[in-house]
C-alpha cells in the first residue's frame, strides 16, 4: 500500500479496496483533523509506522514505537528462508537475538508449528512491545533481557537455530542515511566503526548456544557478505551454508551451520 493509502484505512478503519469503491466515502471534520496531523508529522520524516504506531510484517500487523526498529520487507527474507529450514524439524527450539519489536520471534512462532521460540533483546523497553505483539498473536514466547547471550549464561538452553537481524550500520554511514532513520532507536541500527561489532560477538559466542549441526541465520547489511562469512569461517566452527539476495540484489541473509 502506499503511505497515503495506509494512514487513510487506518483513520476510515476500512480496506484498501474501499478507498476506491465506496463513493460515498468522506472523512468527517475528526478524521479530517486526525489525517493532517499525520501529514504534519510526516513532512518532518517521521516514519508513518511510529505515527500509526503499526507496521505489517510477514502479514501480520505489529505494534511499532520509539523504542523498537521498524520491520522492514528485507528481514521477511530472513524468516522465510528461517523457516525453509526448520519447516522439516520436529519441535525446533529458536532464539531472536535481538528481537526488538519481536516481529521475527512472533512470525516464526506462529509459521513454524511445534516451534518453542526464546527471544532476546538488551532493550527492556524494547521488550515491552516484543511481549505485546506476542499476545496480540497468541505466540508462546520465552523473553530474555540482557546483552545478547549474557541472559543465556545460565540457562543452560541449547537452540536448532538461532536467528538475528543485528545493528549493522557503521557509525561513519550514519550521517549520509535518510533522515527516516534519526527517529529510529540508534541501538537497534549502530555497530561500532564498521558495522560488524555484533558480528564478532555472534561469531564468537553462538557455537556455545547451539545444538550439533545446529544453524545460525543472520540478517547483513550492505557490502558486508564476506566480512561476515570470514568472521564465521575463521572462528571454525561454522560452514556458511548459503546466502540469499534480497530484491535489489544485495546478499542480505547468511546461513551458516554448527559444524562442531
Ligand atoms: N535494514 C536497516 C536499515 O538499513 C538496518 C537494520 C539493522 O541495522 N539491522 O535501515
Amino acid at each position: 500500500m502506499k503511505e497515503a493509502e495506509t494512514a487513510l484505512t487506518y483513520i476510515l478503519n476500512c480496506r484498501r479496496a474501499d478507498l476506491y469503491l465506496d463513493a460515498d466515502l468522506r472523512l468527517n471534520k475528526q478524521q479530517a483533523e486526525v489525517f493532517s496531523q499525520v501529514l504534519l508529522r510526516r513532512i518532518k520524516h517521521e516514519p508513518l509506522q511510529y505515527i500509526l504506531g503499526r507496521s505489517e510484517f510477514m502479514g501480520l500487523d505489529f505494534k511499532v514505537n520509539k523504542n523498537v526498529l521498524i520491520p522492514r520487507p528485507e528481514t521477511e527474507i530472513l524468516v522465510e528462508t528461517a523457516i525453509k529450514y526448520m519447516k522439516l524439524k520436529k519441535f525446533p527450539r529458536i532464539l531472536d537475538l535481538g528481537t526488538g519489536s519481536g516481529c521475527i520471534g512472533v512470525s516464526l512462532s506462529k509459521m513454524v508449528i511445534g516451534s518453542l521460540v526464546s527471544a532476546s533483546d538488551i532493550s527492556a523497553l524494547a521488550l515491552e512491545v516484543a511481549k505485546e505483539n506476542s499476545r496480540r498473536h497468541s505466540a508462546k514466547i520465552k523473553f530474555l533481557q540482557g546483552d545478547l547471550f549474557a541472559p543465556l549464561e545460565k540457562q543452560g538452553l541449547l537452540f536448532d537455530l538461532i536467528v538475528s537481524n543485528p545493528p549493522y550500520i557503521a557509525k561513519k554511514d550514519f550521517a549520509g542515511l535518510a533522515e527516516e532513520l534519526s527517529f529510529e532507536p540508534l541501538l537497534a541500527l549502530q555497530a561500532g566503526v564498521d558495522g560488524l561489532d555484533l558480528y564478532r560477538k555472534i561469531a564468537e559466542n553462538a557455537a556455545d548456544y547451539l545444538l550439533p549441526k545446529g544453524l545460525l541465520i543472520l540478517e547483513l547489511g550492505f557490502g558486508q557478505r564476506s566480512a561476515v562469512e570470514n568472521l564465521l569461517s575463521e572462528n571454525g566452527k561454522f560452514e556458511i551454508i548459503e546466502t540469499i539476495n534480497d530484491y535489489n540484489d544485495i546478499a542480505r541473509v547468511l546461513v551458516a551451520r554448527k559444524e562442531v
